[in-house]
């Protein structure tokens, strides 16, 4: 089965007593039993759910995985993940991943005795030297956020097999549709469904594949042990958000390719990072490791921290808000909303300035979405 078809099918047969051809909302937190300990495979909702089954098996399987986890938020995941560790131990991790990742490692794991060393791993030989000999795990997405930077995820997951520690790839930028690191090495892959996955911004989840049954065991216990998991409503909404990932990434890749090339010869634009473009230093690597280039962009805007918010709050189509990968377009200033949390001297020194806006290009018509880019970039109040 290919891509698209799996999506519908995996793990979706019709429901056995009713024949429904849509998985329904089991929206129950026990399940009665026959006699003490006999039961038709679930006992408890944080432990098993048949709607959240369905997801897994579907999501795992869109993955290359073997087996997948779902959670209640991407960080929940991300937090499950970290539960594997002990104080003393090391953990590598991208310099420019997602703010609410660096908090969480900056803030909660780090005062529990868990270190961390970030490196910008779109060099992989920087990654190897961070590696210490209490490494276990190191932890990069690519594209990066917000700045699009590009990482060879065959290159580190040599480094880390090398090396015996684990490598985390949070794939929420591209999605399955586009880039599938466990097939490239990788040993966990980790999602925000929030964002493409779900793709209808109603819903927050998290999601871990993994093609280890061994490693799934393990996070299988902490995923029940731990309980971030997404409730059978939540669990639904994903699911039925995955059915048409393939036909909206394809869009919202069109779209944004579209606009990122017109942006880049704009003459209120000072530079567009997109790895679609040939200009950017990533573009040969992610050609190599994903089939496209995704609907995330950053934009650095001529006339600094003032003239990037006019244009935040110019726009019409463009709705000014955090999070991305919604049908809709979004607009955001990362150094006010999504990375307020790094401190202003990393922000700076990464790239994240004043200047720098983030786009989720959505799927609507791309001349109406161009429109409302010139209106804002050329509105003078
Ligand atoms: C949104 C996001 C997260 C966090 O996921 P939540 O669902 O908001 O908890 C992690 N990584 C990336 C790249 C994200 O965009």
């Amino acid at each position: 089965m290919r891509f698209e078809t799996k999506a519908i099918h995996v793990g979706q047969a019709p429901d056995p007593s009713t024949g429904a051809v849509v998985i329904p909302i089991y929206q129950t937190s026990t399940y009665a039993q026959e006699d003490a300990g006999v039961h038709k495979g679930h006992e408890y909702t944080r432990t098993s759910n048949p709607t959240r089954d369905a997801l897994q098996t579907c999501l795992a399987a869109l993955e290359g995985g073997t087996h997948g986890l779902a959670f209640g938020s991407g960080l929940g995941a991300i937090t499950t993940v970290l539960t594997m560790f002990k104080a003393g131990d090391h953990i590598v991790c991208g310099d420019d991943v997602y703010g609410g990742t660096f908090r969480l490692f900056d803030k909660v794991f780090k005062h529990l005795g868990i270190e961390f060393g970030y490196v910008d791993t779109s060099h992989p030989d920087r990654v190897a030297k961070a590696i210490q000999p209490n490494t276990r795990m190191v932890w990069m997405e690519t594209p990066t956020n917000p700045l699009l930077k590009i990482s060879d995820i065959r290159a580190i997951a040599a480094i880390t097999k090398a090396a015996k520690v684990l490598l985390a790839v949070d794939n929420t930028f591209m999605s399955p549709a586009l880039q599938r690191p466990l097939e490239l090495g990788a040993d966990i892959v980790m999602h925000s469904t929030t964002k493409y996955i779900g793709g209808h911004s109603d819903v927050v989840g998290g999601f871990l594949a993994v093609a280890d049954p061994e490693l799934h065991t393990r996070l299988k216990f902490l995923q029940n042990a731990v309980g971030a998991v997404p409730g059978p409503f939540d669990s639904w909404l994903t699911l039925r958000g995955l059915k048409t990932l393939a036909i909206r990434m394809a869009a919202h890749e069109r779209n944004a390719v579209t606009i990122a090339a017109w942006l880049a010869k704009h003459p209120h634009v000072e530079a567009v990072l997109h790895p679609s473009l040939p200009s950017h230093p990533g573009h040969l690597i992610q050609k190599s490791q994903a089939s496209g280039f995704g609907g995330v962009m950053s934009v650095r805007v001529h006339g600094g921290l003032e003239a990037a918010r006019r244009v935040c709050r110019s726009t019409q189509l463009f709705f000014l808000a955090e999070s991305l990968g919604g049908v809709e377009s979004l607009i955001e200033h990362p150094a006010i909303m999504t990375h307020a949390s790094i401190p202003p001297e990393t922000r700076t020194a990464l790239g994240i300035t004043d200047n720098l806006i983030r786009l989720s290009v959505g799927i609507e018509n791309v001349a109406d979405l161009m429109e409302d880019l010139d209106a804002a970039l050329s509105a003078r109040s």
